[in-house]
């Protein structure tokens, strides 16, 4: 590793949300636009193509995280090196491991970690507002975290009745984790309890399904890993205008102290 003084370089790691330009902040654009290389894996890479021309674009897959960030940190001790990353970086995204590598590494590096919109506050928006006071996010994958550990918090959060939102919540590796939480919910939760399921949130395919936790079984085909499911808890209802479904309300209590 260099001296400090030698490390004229930059690391920025940036949320770019959940797959429109217009979801992407300001300071995520000027970074990428700043940039000299841009380094992150394909899917994020393509959605942002437009931005890339002229620049150093490294490109790398799923399952590469750790080599990923260590590369990103070798380049940013000479250059200024922007790593995109899906929603926001720091929720199940990159921020995590690369601040572990540059410790480890002891890497004097500037770095700035710059936020971008997750997706459960994307699916939520897109579903009206169901997350509208304490909420829950849990992650289905147990690439990294054992399975009875995610039932555990499954336990944990249905059982205090607020909304829960799941990231990662099937794949063709684990396809029977969706149904084991569903059944957890139910455990918990009102048959009539809302839950949503977005799919592809601000991106081309996107799809929105507003069911209930007694008949989401008949959509179980159509959650992926790019979807987000929100499970709404004890205050939570479906939100009508006229005889038609428009999402989902998680009351936070005004109804208590006004009159409206
Ligand atoms: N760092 C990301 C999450 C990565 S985990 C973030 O902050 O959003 C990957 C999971 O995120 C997917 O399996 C899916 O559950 C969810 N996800 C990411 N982008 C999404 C989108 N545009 N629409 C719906 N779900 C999305």
């Amino acid at each position: 590793m260099p001296s400090p003084a030698e490390y004229t370089g930059s690391l920025v790691i940036v949320g770019i949300g959940p797959g429109s330009r217009d979801q992407m902040t300001a300071r995520a654009l000027k970074v990428i636009a700043g940039a000299e290389i841009v380094i992150g894996n394909n899917t994020y890479l393509d959605q942002l193509e437009p931005l890339l021309v002229g620049k150093n674009v490294i490109r790398s897959s799923m399952g590469k995280e750790v080599e990923r960030a260590k590369t990103a940190i070798r380049l940013a001790q000479k250059r200024h090196v922007a790593m995109v990353s899906g929603g926001d970086a720091g929720v199940y995204g990159m921020a995590g491991i690369v601040l572990e590598v540059l410790e480890h590494e002891k890497a004097e590096i500037k770095v700035e970690i710059v936020p971008g919109v997750t997706a459960a506050n994307a699916a939520a928006s897109r579903v009206g507002s169901p997350l509208s006071g304490d909420f829950a996010v849990i992650s289905l994958s147990d690439l990294l975290t054992p399975l009875d550990v995610i039932e555990k918090r499954l336990e944990a959060v249905f059982s205090i009745g607020i909304p829960v939102v799941l990231y990662n919540p099937k794949s063709r590796g684990r396809p029977h984790n969706f149904s084991g939480a569903i059944s957890i919910a139910r455990k918990y939760l009102g048959e009539n309890t809302p839950l949503a399921l977005v799919k592809n949130a601000y991106r081309e395919g996107e799809e929105i399904i507003i069911t209930t936790l007694c008949d989401v079984e008949e959509y179980y085909g159509k959650v992926d890993m790019h979807t987000t499911v929100i499970i709404g808890g004890f205050e939570s209802r479906i939100w009508r205008m006229g005889q038609d479904v428009k999402g989902i309300i998680t009351q936070r209590g005004y109804h208590r102290k006004y009159v409206y």
